[in-house]
């Protein structure tokens, strides 16, 4: 089996090996998703309105640590990240 087996030229493989591991990976899920849920219990608004969002994503589309539409430095998917209010870039660009 050589590369081309596993990405083939046409599609733009993703260096596994660049992103946080598995269990850090899970380990922001699981942080993520309580804040989430905590802040919804309390009745706060889950999601930032589009114009935020659009700054956000904005902020990623431009920064060299989006690989894939995912973040090198947390491995989320950042569509979808940048959507809610407590989400943070982990190295504070926003
Ligand atoms: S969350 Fe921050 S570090 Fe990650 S891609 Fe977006 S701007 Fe870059």
């Amino acid at each position: 089996m050589n590369e081309n087996d596993i990405c083939p030229q046409d599609v733009e493989c993703v260096d596994k090996e660049a992103f946080p591991s598995v269990m850090q990976m899970a380990k922001n899920l699981m942080s993520d998703g309580g804040k989430i849920l905590n802040n919804a219990i309390q009745g706060n608004s889950t999601l930032v309105d589009d114009t935020i969002r659009e700054q956000r994503w904005s902020t990623c589309l431009s920064c060299p640590r989006l690989q894939n539409d995912r973040c090198l430095e947390c491995g989320c998917f950042m569509k979808v990240k940048v959507a809610f209010v407590t989400s943070k870039c982990p190295i504070e660009k926003w």
